[in-house]
């Protein structure tokens, strides 16, 4: 599986050719948007990860004319949770978003969720694009969750932090592996962020329900699971 990321974040860029790399994916990388287009051009590519905000030609300037030629899966990247940009791109043909900063677990789930939908990852271990605990659901794909069939009304953080507890379920995870794996590499971690946060996640998710999900083991961490007392 052969990926191209076109990133002009120096440090973004290099961690995801790590993290892609470590997936098994062959991956090359460049920083703007015309040698981004030149190279999907002229490379058979399985999927392209590719940045809005690009020196000398922006993400949907790439895309649109990308796909003039091409129906290659692109996931884009953009910085700011925004509408007029996600109808943007989806418009020009993007096939999936992920808003920045994002968790890695997300980004490869996105990554082999649009290689299976293309139909060509034979190799590569797949996820659902729906997880699934009790009567919690989680939507990968359209990013939406719901408890016994109600919307849960999350952040974007929120969500990848349910996400990451969700796909490591009956794990107790520390804080510092959420602060690492949720607020990014870009960051110094903040425990007291994490702490609000995993606050505000379960009031979300379990206040109104009887039977609790996410649950705190203290002196290590939290964890989310289907406890039967
Ligand atoms: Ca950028």
């Amino acid at each position: 599986m052969k990926v191209l990321v076109v990133e002009d974040e120096p440090k973004l860029a290099e961690y995801l050719r790590k993290a892609l790399t470590q997936s098994s994916y062959v991956v090359d990388v460049v920083a703007d948007g015309l040698s981004g287009l030149h190279l999907a051009r002229e490379q058979a590519y399985d999927l392209i990860v590719l940045d809005v905000m690009l020196p000398q030609l922006d993400g949907f300037g790439v895309l649109s004319a990308l796909r003039k030629s091409s129906h290659v899966p692109v996931l884009m990247l953009t910085a700011r949770d925004s509408i007029e940009d996600r109808v943007k791109g989806l418009q020009r043909g993007a096939d999936d978003y992920l808003v920045k900063p994002f968790a890695l677990s997300e980004l490869l789930a996105r990554v082999q969720a649009l290689l299976r939908r293309g139909g060509m990852s034979a190799s590569t271990p797949l996820e659902p694009a729906m997880l699934v605990l009790d009567d919690l659901e989680v939507d990968l794909i359209r990013r939406r969750a719901t408890r016994g069939g109600q919307r849960l009304d999350l952040t974007a953080k929120e969500f990848t932090l349910l996400t990451l507890l969700l796909r490591r379920r009956g794990e107790v995870l520390s804080r510092t592996v959420l602060a690492e794996q949720v607020w990014d590499m870009n960051f110094d971690s903040n425990i007291n962020v994490v702490e609000v946060a995993v606050r505000r996640l379960r009031a979300k998710l379990d206040q109104a329900f009887d039977r609790k999900l996410l649950h705190t083991v203290r002196g290590m961490g939290y964890v989310l699971e289907r406890r039967d007392e």
